[in-house]
């Protein structure tokens, strides 16, 4: 028998079955499968606390089958952490003998997690093998999924922690401002450039910048597949590298690890007194002291919303505002559709469920893209998403790390050349 938390119970007993989740969740739009909404996942676990419904496979499946995007929270009168429910069901059945060795190499740290990626990054040198010049950065993965050809980007040579850790940022302290950087495994992994582009941003800023040794994972990839401890775990050590710096704050590129930070660690810790976290966008839209753009075209950008960014932390204007400083007008994408797909591991667990998430987004992106030279977001799992929806699609856009897209800016690197 499996011990239900009183959080858990709390939150089920709150739902009043109204089916305002309904309207705004992805899965329940795609698959019109009520079991898969935040209204039938409460049910199911209220009944399975009651001894109702057995733990089957089928039951674990309904409850992997959740992008984590905080929709069904945002529109939920009654309070009812759509999310949270998902999440406690997660850790209470998941298997534990794969996960427990999963949460070991997360906790091996960096070390272990650079020879993974290098294994990762020969692998796909293998199965580039044949794939068309020019195709570079993504590598075909038709032989391995049963859902058609994959794109995924490649991952980087030398990972960004790998070289700098410890690195500081060119700026002298000025005693007006000190941060510290948070890369998370996204950026580190895979979108390096981003975490450049940030640090001379930061430079041209006068804001001094330290990429603090001993971090971590952030915890979320680890918690949201059912493992709550190994992710305090993580956080206890993440927690510890931050304060070390004596930064003002930690700012980071990834929506995800923000979110992560701002609303699990509180709870997984049990404490508030931990370091402020930012997501970058929001910390330069703050800042008065990034270089003027003087020639401002109004360069057309479309602008996807990571749902950790806009629905998780009510962050939506601040890179829009931040984009138009800096020379581009912001494409906005039609329809109703507002998540990626990703949905932190959905993308693994349940491709298809994904995919098809994808392409009710990438059907808004196509109607807006001849309009557009690129598209640009905030999240390494958006920037995922949208590099192989780009790709399946056929359209020509590069999509990029909201501050890469400034740095061109800044920088005065022409915007053809991208
Ligand atoms: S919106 Fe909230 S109260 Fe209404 S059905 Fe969904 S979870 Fe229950
Ligand atoms: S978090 Fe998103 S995908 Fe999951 S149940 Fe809520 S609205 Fe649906």
């Amino acid at each position: 028998m499996i011990d239900t938390p009183l959080s858990l119970l709390s939150e089920t007993s709150r739902c009043s079955r109204c089916g305002a989740c309904l309207a705004v969740c992805p899965i329940y739009g795609l698959t019109l499968d009520e079991s898969l909404s935040a209204r039938g996942k409460v049910a199911l676990a209220e009944a399975e606390q009651q001894g109702l419904l057995a733990v089957t496979p089928r039951f674990k499946e309904t409850f992997s089958a959740c992008l984590l995007c905080g929709a069904c929270e945002a529109a939920c009168a009654s309070g009812v952490g759509g999310v949270d429910t998902v999440l406690e069901q997660r850790a209470r059945v998941s298997a534990r003998g794969l996960l427990s060795l999963v949460s070991l190499g997360f906790k091996a740290g960096r070390p272990f997690m650079d020879v993974a990626a290098k294994a990762g990054s020969l692998a796909q040198e293998l199965m580039n093998l044949g794939a068309e010049p020019g195709s570079g950065l993504l590598v075909r993965l038709t032989n391995l999924t049963k859902s058609g050809p994959r794109k995924f980007p490649e991952l980087a040579r030398t990972p960004f922690l790998r070289q700098n850790k410890g690195k500081r940022g060119k700026s002298k302290p000025t005693g007006s401002m000190r941060v510290a950087f948070f890369v998370g495994c996204g950026l580190n992994y895979l979108f390096p450039k981003a975490v450049h582009s940030v640090i001379r941003l930061l430079d041209s800023a006068g804001v001094e910048v330290v990429v603090p040794e001993g971090q971590h994972c952030c915890g979320m990839l680890i918690h949201t597949a059912g493992d709550p401890e190994a992710a305090k775990w993580l956080a206890w050590r993440n927690v510890d590298a931050l304060l070390r710096e004596d930064a003002a704050k930690v700012v980071t590129g990834c929506a995800t690890c923000s979110s992560f930070f701002n609303r699990r660690y509180p709870e997984l810790l049990g404490t508030n007194e931990l370091p402020e976290v930012i997501d970058v966008a929001s910390f330069l839209a703050g800042l008065g002291t990034l270089p003027e753009v003087a020639d401002k075209p109004g360069i057309p950008l479309i602008y996807h919303d990571p749902c950790h960014l806009k629905i998780s932390q009510g962050v939506e204007s601040e890179p829009r505002d931040l984009l138009a400083r800096f020379g581009y007008s912001t494409v906005e994408i039609p329809g109703e559709s507002f998540c990626c797909g990703f949905g932190g591991t959905l993308n693994i667990t349940d491709y298809p469920l994904s995919a098809g998430i994808l392409e009710e987004r990438m059907a808004g992106i196509a109607q807006v893209a001849k309009d557009a030279i690129g598209i640009a977001t905030g999240c390494p799992g958006c920037l995922i998403q949208l590099g192989e929806g780009v790709w399946k699609t056929g359209l020509n856009l590069p999509v990029r790390h909201t501050v890469e897209w400034l740095a061109d800016a800044v920088f005065e690197v022409t915007n053809k050349s991208v």
